[in-house]
């Protein structure tokens, strides 16, 4: 293979360093390294990585400019179609996405578009420069339930169209999953923060501790002057196994133990004296984002952590990159294989996790293999704390009440998958809370598409 394909690997935290804390782990790409990667790239005609990306990216474009020296223009153009390039570049899954259709991939290695697109979003962040061109004000006002990246896409593009935006948000920070789920060696807060802070730049005003459909009733929002509502409210309910033993004390939801995490600062250790049990022996349960970062913030507390998963290593849903560093640094894996009861002592807390084997059978919906228990391969593992991550669900909570707009029995809300139109008239929804648990980069896609639909109502509207 000649020099030319060869990606240029991403600069990493020492593991040894990593695993004291919870600094980030990708150092992000030096001038050299971004300007070697921006070479490679064979700007086809054709550029299939750009059918790839969910929003569009103009990727050969972008990296132009790159090319060129010109970092400024690179983030412009990567901000015409994604307004939160700092995080998509950390944690979109690019392998399955842009990455994983780059021509150059059938026969070497694909140009490292994430790296690259986070790398011209951190030159920004150290310049503070490219703020959009905002269209006149037109006296119309749109409120926006949910500060993740549906919401904040939303309440950005439809700033930039002149609308004013106030979103409402449940927590006492903003930012959704970015903030509460991913933590801060995948994505600092402090990036989180200064999308944040882009967004409110654009005139957004942000309302904290108010949640729709509680404090304050969908219907209510309108009486308060709102032409449009947008609601982004995501994915926030744990799913459990449904096994004997699941409520013993030590046991915890991924949520759970995430947001103890990233919201109470127990990744300020020992600084901060969060409520969250370490233990020496920790299982997490799941083979998705979720369970990789919970296990990887586990170690980082301290013990032994082992991930049961019930599928094989490559059908896992994880970003691959996650998990070679969780295998670097340590987490130990179980594959096929899956949780049949937890077992406690005499004080109600968790002390093994009983297990059977799993063989694959035939296709599900999915295209994967079905799990198929095996009778008679039961194992146990000793566990003092145990992390369940096998997905989550929606909180249709911001519509309770609100007969007018329909919800299936998994909690997503019924709405159009191009315009984001609910049934209720004037009420659009993307991102999970309609999707179901997906990824930043559709809720992005999802909040952006919704902002033209709305936009669209509110200009017929006059
Ligand atoms: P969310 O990010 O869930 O934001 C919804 C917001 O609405 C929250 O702040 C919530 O508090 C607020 N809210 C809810 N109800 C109300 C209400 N009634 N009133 C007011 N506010 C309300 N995706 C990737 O692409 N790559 C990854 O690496 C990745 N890792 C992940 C790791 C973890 C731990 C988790 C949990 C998810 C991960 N995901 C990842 C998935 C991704 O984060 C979600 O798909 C995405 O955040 C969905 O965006 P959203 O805006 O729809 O919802
Ligand atoms: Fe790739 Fe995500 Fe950027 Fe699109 S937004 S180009 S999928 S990293
Ligand atoms: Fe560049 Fe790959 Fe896209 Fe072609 S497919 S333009 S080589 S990133």
């Amino acid at each position: 293979m000649s020099q030319m394909k060869t990606q240029r690997p991403m600069p990493k935290l020492p593991v040894d360093e990593r695993i004291k804390g919870f600094r980030e782990v990708a150092l992000g790409y030096t001038v050299e390294d971004a300007l070697a990667e921006a070479e490679r790239c064979l700007q086809c005609k054709v550029p299939r990585c750009v059918e790839g990306c969910p929003v569009g990216v103009d990727i050969p474009k972008f990296i132009r400019s790159i090319k060129e020296r010109d970092f400024k223009k690179a983030l412009e153009i990567i901000r015409e179609r994604n307004s939160l390039p700092a995080i998509c570049g950390r944690v979109c899954p690019q392998e399955d996405q842009c990455m994983g259709r780059c021509v150059l991939g059938s026969k070497g290695e694909p140009i490292n578009i994430g790296a690259l697109e986070r790398f011209a979003a951190d030159q920004e962040d150290r310049r503070k420069s490219s703020m959009p061109k905002l269209a006149p004000k037109t006296g119309k006002k749109v409120a926006v339930v949910g500060s993740g990246p549906a919401g904040l896409t939303a309440a950005a593009e439809l700033a930039k169209m002149g609308h004013e935006v106030t979103i409402f948000e449940a927590l006492h920070v903003p930012g959704g999953v970015l903030t509460y789920g991913i933590p801060e060696f995948r994505l600092p807060k402090q990036i989180v923060k200064a999308e944040v802070e882009y967004v409110e730049s654009l005139g957004v005003k942000i309302e904290t501790n108010v949640i729709i459909g509680k404090v304050i009733k969908l219907n209510e929002l309108f009486e308060m002057g709102f032409d449009a509502v947008f609601i982004g409210s995501g994915a926030g309910l744990p799913t459990f196994l449904g096994v004997p033993g699941e409520n013993l004390n030590g046991i915890y939801s991924a949520n759970e133990f995430l947001i103890r995490i990233n919201m109470m600062k127990a990744y300020e250790f020992p600084r901060y004296d969060t409520p969250v049990k370490s233990g020496k022996k920790t299982v997490v349960v799941g083979g998705g984002n979720v369970a990789m970062d919970a296990a990887r913030c586990a170690l980082r507390l301290g013990g032994d952590v082992t991930l049961i998963y019930r599928r094989t290593e490559e059908l896992m849903p994880a970003r691959r990159e996650e998990v070679i560093n969780a295998k670097e640094e340590g987490v130990k894996f179980i594959f096929l294989a899956t949780p049949t009861r937890f077992i406690g002592d005499e004080k109600g807390w968790v002390r093994k996790v009983e297990c059977v084997r799993i063989g694959l059978g035939e296709p599900d919906e999915t295209g994967r293999r079905r799990p198929v228990t095996i009778p008679g391969s039961e194992f146990t593992i000793d566990a003092e704390v145990v992390i369940i991550a096998i997905g989550q669900r929606p909180n249709p909570l911001a519509v309770r009440g609100e007969e007018r707009i329909k919800v299936t029995p998994n909690g997503t809300i019924v709405a159009d998958q191009e315009t984001g139109e609910t049934e209720m008239p004037r009420v659009f929804a993307a991102g999970d809370i309609v999707t179901g648990d997906a990824t930043v980069i559709s809720a992005i896609g999802g909040g952006k598409r919704a902002a033209k639909a709305i936009h669209e109502y509110l200009s017929r509207k006059g």
